[in-house]
């Protein structure tokens, strides 16, 4: 059956050969981690692997490597953790960091037209600051996929006393992940989105720094996080680490990606794609054409069987403009029709070949949304071609 073309591996990826086969293998077998018994150490040793190959995934050490439900906890995990510090985090984050950071009265750094963090402004928010700062800024975006100068924030934010926590959760498997490179504290992944299952993830630590639990129990992992382990889904996990650390054809999904912008441009029409001067992700694309709503692309590609996202997938069941593009200073129309083309590992020519087509036929045929919808002008990133 053909379910279509996925374009939207930045909301998940499938699941890696290498994943499903270990995690088949685990569910087949019984054992609680924690039992001192023979099953019991070999459920131990599922979970000792996954740790070694997390670890290696991004240059950290496997004692430090703590197991979560996904990326969400993973975040909220490390901003548990500040310990009365003043949170500073960047304007673009993901939910799972904003929404904390806003409970917890946080300062927000601004970004720039480019979609990357105004590092100048976080240094200034750690200096205003009455007490050591706590600073979550993420690698790389999940709507744009601009990558961020973390080991420069790490950088400055350190010599300010300041600890810092990164999401990588875009970024592992994409571009290098080095915790000791970035100078980061804390580092978060999801499992979801290197191939391997939904539900698991991780916080990994540089050293000794604290953690604050924020689920009690057993003790499990070492005391940062109760409950017995999701044996399989961590082996998946780790599976899918040993595979993304490899770092796969990104260089082939690059020329997808960039052929897929020129063709875009090539139409004629008005078209921003975001963050395209920066430095990005090799998959993903971020772009408004200003004739439609979001909503209406995103329908219409779904109907000629091609699946991308509005904006972030984590919201997009209610409709609303995404922060990371109002951030970066477009106004809401614009915020608004913004769609997130993510390629992957299966992804070929003959889908961009398809998403070109579908791409010219939505805009040919009447759905428009209504008038112009206002796209910004003239700025750097703005690739229009003149008609
Ligand atoms: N951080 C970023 C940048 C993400 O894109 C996502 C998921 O979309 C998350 C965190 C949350 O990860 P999870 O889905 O594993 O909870």
């Amino acid at each position: 059956m053909n379910r279509g073309v996925y374009m939207d591996w930045n909301a998940t990826a499938p699941l890696r050969a290498g994943a499903l086969a270990t995690m088949a293998a685990v569910l087949q077998e019984v054992g609680n981690p924690s039992s001192v018994h023979a099953f019991g150490r070999r459920a131990r040793a599922w979970v000792d692997h996954a740790r070694d190959a997390v670890a290696k995934l991004v240059g950290g050490r496997a004692a430090l490597v703590t197991f979560t439900s996904g990326g969400t906890e993973a975040n909220n995990l490390a901003l548990h953790a500040r310990q009365g510090r003043t949170l500073v985090v960047s304007a673009i984050e993901h939910e799972s960091v904003l929404r904390p950071a806003r409970i917890a009265g946080a300062q927000i750094a601004r970004v720039g037209r480019n979609g990357e963090i105004d590092v100048a402004h976080l240094a200034y928010l750690i200096d205003k600051a009455d007490r050591p700062a706590f600073v979550s800024v993420m690698l790389a975006n999940n709507e744009t996929g601009v990558i961020q100068p973390v080991a420069e924030i790490a950088r400055i934010a350190k010599s300010k006393g300041a600890l810092v926590h990164c999401d990588a959760v875009q970024a592992a498997g994409r571009v290098p992940v080095d915790i000791s490179e970035l100078g980061v504290d804390y580092l978060t992944l999801s499992a979801h989105k290197i191939g391997g299952p939904q539900g698991a993830g991780a916080l990994v630590l540089a050293g000794d720094l604290p953690v604050e639990p924020l689920v009690q129990g057993g003790g499990q992992e070492r005391n940062r996080r109760g409950g017995t382990e999701n044996v399989a889904a961590i082996a998946g996990f780790g599976a899918a680490a040993d595979e993304a650390t490899q770092l796969g054809d990104n260089a082939r999904i690059a020329i997808l990606r960039d052929a897929l912008e020129e063709r875009l441009v090539g139409f004629g029409l008005p078209l921003t794609v975001f963050g395209r001067t920066a430095m990005r992700l090799p998959n993903t694309s971020c772009f408004a054409s200003g004739t439609k709503t979001a909503e209406t692309l995103v329908m219409a590609l779904d109907l000629a069987g091609i699946a991308i996202s509005a904006g972030s997938a984590c919201s997009s069941g209610k409709v609303r403009p995404s922060h990371v593009i109002s951030a970066m200073g477009f106004d809401a129309a614009t915020a608004g029709s913004a769609i997130r083309v993510s390629l992957g590992w299966q992804n070929s020519q003959n889908d961009i070949d398809q998403f070109v087509g579908a791409w010219g036929r939505v805009q040919r045929i009447g759905l428009s949304a209504g008038p112009d919808t206002g796209l910004a002008r003239g700025d750097a990133d703005d690739a229009r071609i003149p008609a």
